[in-house]
């Protein structure tokens, strides 16, 4: 096993003391993964031994491995699901973890269209902060002087609710923004912390904007948790940029920021600045949009946003934006666990790989091979291995217990094993499992996108019009990107072929049908846009299937794509479009 950090080598700039700390945890961990592995295990055992769950399987106090892989089965969100509608419900006992819940982390992925909920600690938020605090360190010791200046980050809060049982429910980036530890931080950013917990993303984004083109020479990075967002940002500066301009030539707050804490802090910010404003104006008015960033932030050092997986379609877009400035895709984290810090940031995003921090979870890992029956047969167990058993080259999907109540949870992601960090390893993340499409953080899964085209079907019923085929593609060259379905139909009666309007109801009526990640990246984000349905002339699955035939497949096992990617495919149906319909309006959204 080899230390392929950047930190081993001598050529590294100097780091500060704290920092230097910070990197020797990192090796220390790192190089006792195994040990800090089985004392994670043990101690989540011995915290919880009386929690309902693990009595329910008599673990009797356990706190080996051994028992633990014996007893407890491997699970899916459904299988915790009453437990956690229970917790939900205000049931107070240990159900899952034996100490209180501070709040349940919402995420971004779904169980039968239901928002998943995890239960949180202060204890854990903490334990994740504490990991973002290391991967500052690792920054600062890849890129020297960043203490010299600001980011430029957009960072955003989402809608809160509360459970029936009166529990904060939010996703674990709020609980993030809204800490301690945060607000000592936010010397080195933009924007104030106003702009950050600001409901309104309008008015969040208008004003994080507005900041950074204030400090543009201070600014040394620009950053967002997704790629995404980070796009977001560039398309909002190319429509709001007179406005923009327009205050700070004037030193004025446009009148559609309505936010008094926000109006406030910008009173004291904002002074008449004509010659930035005329400098902002010269960039953008030319509609040049090519390294805007390089232009109007020219001490830029790098991007700092999640490119990986789902996130990769931008790099190319963020390339032409930056002028093509590094990425670094820094963290691997969901709302159950904190995965792993990329400890080579400044590499090349498409090379990206997260190193698992050992100390914040149990890692199991079922190795990923459509062929083996090991991941196939629902009669054999699974073959978990311990994270640093894992080998080069193979694919995992991650299994996790961790401090807050999930044991032996399948994560739903691939990662493939990079290399090694001392004892731990790094993984490429590969992709979703079930993901089929994907704009922004909507993961639509193939399941999903069957209810939604079955939904919409029952509209043509009174046309007596049937789908005989249909496939998927998320579009991302229009702004913003949006679904787009190919549906071959089937026209019992030409004289009462379902006409556009209806057909435009069939596209709302898949949007309603698909979760609230998706609605609410549609509703509330604007990141995706309208539902497109392309009607294809009979006999074009024909053809595809002949297509793919030619190309090798077998007859037998031919079935039809639900997402396609290739674009020949891609050409290939396109040629065969006879009508296209977008959804007439948002669907529902409700927090
Ligand atoms: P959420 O629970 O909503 O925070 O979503 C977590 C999921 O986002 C993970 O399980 C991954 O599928 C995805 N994700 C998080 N971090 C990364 C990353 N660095 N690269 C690719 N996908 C990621």
């Amino acid at each position: 096993m080899t230390s392929d950090f950047a930190l081993s080598s001598p050529l590294v700039p100097r780091v500060s003391e704290k920092d230097a700390k910070a990197l020797q945890y990192i090796e220390e961990i790192t190089r006792n993964a195994a040990t800090f592995q089985e004392t994670v295990l043990a101690e989540i055992l011995s915290r919880n031994a009386n929690s309902e769950y693990l009595q329910r399987y008599k673990l009797g106090g356990a706190t080996d491995r051994e028992t633990f892989k014996l007893k407890l089965p491997v699970i899916t969100y459904e299988d915790i699901k009453p437990d956690i509608q229970r917790m939900a419900d205000g049931d107070r006992s240990a159900v899952l973890l034996a100490s209180p819940i501070s709040e349940f982390l919402k995420s971004s992925g779904t169980s039968s269209g239901e928002q998943k909920l995890f239960p949180s600690t202060q204890e854990e938020l903490d334990r994740r902060h504490f990991q973002i605090s290391l991967l500052r360190a690792v920054m600062n010791s890849c890129v020297p002087d960043l203490d010299k200046g600001k980011g430029l980050y957009f960072l955003f809060v989402r809608p809160e609710t509360r459970t029936p049982g009166g529990l904060l429910v939010r996703p674990a980036s709020n609980g993030m923004y809204k800490s301690d530890h945060f607000k000592t931080r936010l010397h080195d950013y933009t924007s104030p912390i106003e702009a950050i917990l600001c409901a309104d993303s309008f008015q969040s984004m208008y004003t994080h904007m507005l900041c950074g083109l204030l400090e543009r020479e201070q600014v040394l990075r620009l950053g967002a948790l997704f790629a995404s967002g980070l796009l977001r940002a560039m398309r909002f500066l190319q429509i709001h940029w007179q406005a923009l301009a327009n205050d700070i030539e004037t030193g004025t707050l446009n009148q559609k920021i309505t936010d008094p804490s926000i109006r406030d802090c910008m009173a004291r910010i904002l002074k008449p600045r004509p010659e930035l404003a005329e400098l902002i104006r010269m960039e953008c008015s030319e509609e040049n949009w090519e390294g805007i960033i390089a232009r109007i932030w020219p001490n830029t050092k790098y991007l700092d946003a999640v490119a990986t997986g789902s996130m990769a379609q931008y790099i190319h877009l963020l390339d032409y934006y930056s002028g093509s400035l590094p990425i670094a895709s820094m963290v691997y984290s969901s709302s159950e666990c904190f995965f792993g810090l990329n400890l080579n940031p400044m590499c090349k995003t498409s090379e990206a790989s997260y190193t698992i921090m050992p100390n914040m979870a149990y890692f199991e890992f079922l190795l990923h091979d459509p062929g083996s029956p090991a991941s196939t047969s629902d009669f054999q167990p699974p073959k978990l291995v311990d994270l640093v058993d894992v080998e080069v080259g193979k694919e995992y999907e991650p299994i996790i217990t961790n401090y807050t109540g999930v044991y032996r949870y399948k994560v739903g992601d691939i990662l493939r094993v990079a290399g090694f960090h001392n004892a731990s390893p790094h993984f490429h993340f590969v992709r979703r499992k079930d993901a089929l499409l994907s704009i922004d953080y909507d993961k639509t899964d193939e399941a999903d996108l069957q209810k939604a085209v079955e939904n919409a079907s029952r509209l043509l019923r009174e046309f007596d019009t049937r789908i005989l085929e249909y496939t998927s593609y998320a579009e991302k060259k229009t702004n913003p990107g949006h679904y787009v379905i190919y549906w071959e139909i089937l026209v019992k009666d030409p004289a009462n072929s379902p006409t556009d309007n209806v057909l435009k109801q069939c596209c709302l009526a898949m949007e309603e049908s698909l979760d609230s990640a998706y609605r609410e990246a549609r509703v509330v984000d604007k990141t995706i846009g309208p539902l497109e349905i392309r009607l294809v002339k009979t006999g074009t699955f024909e053809e595809l299937m002949d297509y793919a035939i030619s190309r090798g497949a077998s007859i037998n096992q031919y079935k039809v794509a639900r997402c396609v990617g290739s674009t020949s495919i891609l050409k290939l149906l396109d040629s065969r479009v006879i009508s296209k319909h977008f959804s007439p309006s948002l669907p529902h959204w409700t927090i």
